[in-house]
């Protein structure tokens, strides 16, 4: 298979489940565009040989593979019990300190002292996925004394959630810093961000990427919220990260956040990824729930760019099942009647560009012709995502010489991305349009095709032609 029947992306995470050649082969046919690995649970070995893996998947299939390796970012964690765990009451009081003397049931190390000096009176702390809550009470440098607000187990190491603290640190910890350089060493195509809480915190990993890599923002604490169009201005694309999200701020409000963000994230033409707990009940069962159903076709109704699954095909027992069934979810949605009406609705302006008027243009033509296909010629990916942007009828086929924009647009809505050499002059530029649209099963012998370009070749951010051809009976245009 060479094309997808659905626009929306599938971005499944690899791990235990699906290390093997043969399931990552078998999940891609099932329908997954691009694969994540996650360094909270991968060496640099393991991830290397993941990349391998895809790779080799790649030449295979003879198709553009993304591949995305989220960084585990500052997850804070409690330090250690004496008796390994301990029950906390509601109304007591408890203390986290800087003293690495084992806790007990009154205290226990917080073992980040820049963190320690950070909270203030008033300020939660949320431990375990905020199954036990604490209140700070009163503060110094060295020690915060709280009081038990949600009374519950806490053992050693459990991860504690700061939602009211703007952490000093930048999101970047020593270890994020080894493997994002691993990580760029295999030429890898996007990288994510855990916990920004600043525009700043960003612009520190594109610096380091520079153009190797794009770089995603997860949004999941609610200082991110708070700055979400500055964050949004500098990264290259954001996931709704709705697992720590729903810890760190109430739960009730991650499908407005949601909302929020993919239509922020589209008007800029950035890809938006909605991921965690869509098919959650898929890791121990090969039917999901439907509620799990209506989540997933929620997040294709809102037209983001990209779905995720987590443990369900990296750690579950029904990986395959779990990406099949995510690729039948969007297939019938994108084909429900009220679907297109949807997602015109949230429709963005187009910016007073050549790009967009272009993109805008090229959108209307399609409508009124009917035609299948929109082929793009793009050297930086960038005519391929203002055209996505306007989430066209039509199909989107992104033709770029550069591997690695093929690969990033994999995460694109829409986007089918093929790497071919530039155009030589405007003749090969509509024939090599039309003979990829043929080859490729978006358009039939006879059947228009929309070619958009700029003008003379090799000038980027200069698309500004657009042509009607017909695929002839070669393949290329008549
Ligand atoms: P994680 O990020 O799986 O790395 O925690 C996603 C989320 O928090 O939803
Ligand atoms: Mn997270």
């Amino acid at each position: 298979m060479t094309r997808r029947s659905r626009r929306i992306k599938i971005l499944a995470t690899l791990g235990p489940a699906s290390q093997d050649p043969e399931v990552v082969e078998a999940l891609y046919r099932a329908g997954a565009d691009v694969f994540r690995i996650n360094m909270s649970h991968a060496s640099h070995d393991m991830m290397r040989e993941r990349v391998a893996t895809i790779r080799a998947l790649e030449e295979k299939v003879d198709r553009p593979i993304g591949i995305l390796v989220d960084l585990q970012g500052p997850k804070l964690r409690v330090g250690l019990f004496a008796k390994g765990a301990e029950e906390l009451r509601k109304g007591d009081f408890f203390t986290v300190d800087d003293d690495p003397t084992p806790g007990d049931s009154r205290r226990v190390r917080l073992p980040h002292p820049e963190i320690l000096e950070s909270l203030r009176p008033g300020h939660r702390l949320l431990i375990d996925d905020g199954k036990v809550q604490l209140r700070v009470q009163s503060h110094s440098e060295r020690h915060a004394e709280c009081v038990i607000e949600v009374a519950g187990k806490i053992s050693n190491k459990k991860g504690v959630s700061l939602p009211d603290t703007l952490l000093p640190t930048s999101a970047m910890t020593p270890k994020d810093r080894a493997d994002l350089a691993a990580a760029l060493d295999e030429n890898i195509d996007w990288v994510a961000l855990s916990f920004v809480q600043r525009p700043e915190d960003v612009i520190e990993v594109k610096k380091i990427a520079g153009k190797r890599a794009n770089v995603m923002a997860k949004i999941e604490k609610p200082q991110a919220i708070d700055a979400l169009d500055a964050i949004l201005a500098v990264c290259d694309g954001i996931m709704v990260a709705r697992g720590d999200l729903g810890v760190e701020m109430p739960v009730e409000r991650v499908p407005g956040l949601q909302k929020t963000m993919t239509r922020k994230a589209r008007a800029l033409g950035k890809p938006v990824v909605v991921a965690t707990q869509m098919l959650e009940s898929m890791i121990t069962s090969p039917v999901p729930t439907r509620a799990e159903v209506s989540d997933v076709a929620n997040a294709v109704f809102e037209g983001a760019d990209a779905v995720m699954l987590s443990a369900e095909s990296a750690s579950g027992q029904y990986p395959l099942e779990a990406v099949a069934m995510m690729n039948r979810i969007a297939e019938t949605v994108e084909a429900e009647e009220v679907y297109p009406s949807l997602l015109l609705a949230q429709r963005p302006p187009p910016e007073a560009t050549g790009a967009d008027a272009i993109a805008e243009a090229t959108r209307d033509v399609a409508d009124v012709l009917g035609a299948k296909v929109i082929c793009a010629w793009t050297s930086s990916g960038a005519t391929g995502l203002r055209i996505a942007r306007e989430r066209p009828a039509s199909s989107i086929l992104a033709l770029t010489p550069i591997v690695e924009v093929a690969r990033r647009l994999a995460l694109t809505w829409g986007v089918h991305p093929v790497v071919t050499d530039d155009a030589r002059d405007e003749r090969d530029m509509a024939d090599r349009a039309c003979r990829h649209a043929y080859i490729d099963g978006f358009a039939g012998v006879g059947q228009r095709v929309l070619v958009v370009a700029g003008v003379p070749f090799g000038t980027p951010g200069s698309t500004n032609n657009l042509r009607i051809v017909v695929v002839g009976t070669d393949g290329g245009t008549v």
